[in-house]
């Protein structure tokens, strides 16, 4: 049986708990860094960036996932996770805010816009039909979404999306990273994989297809993590 540790309080972390159970998972809540040591595998799921940037200095947890990100460990993180997991981070506001890093590439938090200016979307991903089956496409849904705006040569483009043609960048963006992206300047990169990294602009488990969820289960077992336990999901008390 696999078990599930999560460190953030919003809806992400149950429908997460509830996508995994259908797949034979069990998940359990981290809220303390020394939680982490019994952990094979980790989500970090969406919500707020800052507010659970804030919970987990407060639970002094940064140095413990950080450290879980060095050792190889598999860590998926979804939307507000997948801001946790960049190097970088773009359109916050001024001195931003602690990120957990691993992840070569340049985020930026609100690049899809706010509450209202959430959609959902068909997104091409050819990873996944070949591992898991079914169609290319999957049903993305973004809420307050994040894009990637540039990534470095060891990470792996798993999806992209076109720019919304009334997309003006704000003064915090990297007009620069963008023009860099590899995929097209007109698009963004919503999904990537870094070796033992795995990280989603949109929020899988808002739907009933579990591809990804498997997807990220196999990876843990590839690096040798899932055999006998654990994934993982973040949030707060
Ligand atoms: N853009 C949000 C943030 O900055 C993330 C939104 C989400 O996780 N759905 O935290």
């Amino acid at each position: 049986m696999h078990a599930i540790y999560v460190f953030a309080d919003c809806l992400c972390v149950c429908v997460c708990v509830v996508a995994l159970r259908r797949l034979g998972v069990k998940g359990v809540e981290i809220r303390k860094p020394e939680q982490l040591e019994s952990v094979a595998s980790l989500i970090i799921p969406g919500g707020e960036s800052t507010t659970m940037a804030k919970l987990a200095e407060y639970h002094n947890l940064f140095p413990a996932l950080r450290e879980f990100v060095k050792m190889g460990k598999p860590v998926w993180g979804t939307c507000a996770g997948l801001i946790f997991l960049a190097n970088k981070a773009t359109g916050q506001k001024i001195g931003g805010q602690e990120l957990v890093g691993g992840l070569d590439c340049t985020v930026h938090r609100n690049f899809f816009g706010s509450q209202i200016q959430s959609f959902e979307a068909e997104l091409a991903v050819p990873e996944l039909a070949s591992t898991e089956g079914g169609p290319e496409v999957f049903r993305g849904v973004f809420i307050r979404a994040p894009a990637i705006l540039d990534v470095g040569p060891e990470v792996e483009v798993l999806a992209d999306y076109p720019v919304p043609s009334n997309k003006v960048l704000d003064s915090n963006s990297t007009v620069e990273a963008q023009e860099e992206n590899p995929v097209s300047e007109n698009k963004v990169i919503v999904a990537v994989r870094q070796k033992n990294l795995l990280a989603t602009a949109f929020h899988p488990e808002l739907t009933a297809d579990t591809r990804w969820h498997s997807y990220f289960l196999k990876m843990s077992t590839e690096t040798g993590e899932g055999a006998s336990s654990s994934i993982v999901a973040v949030g707060a008390d």
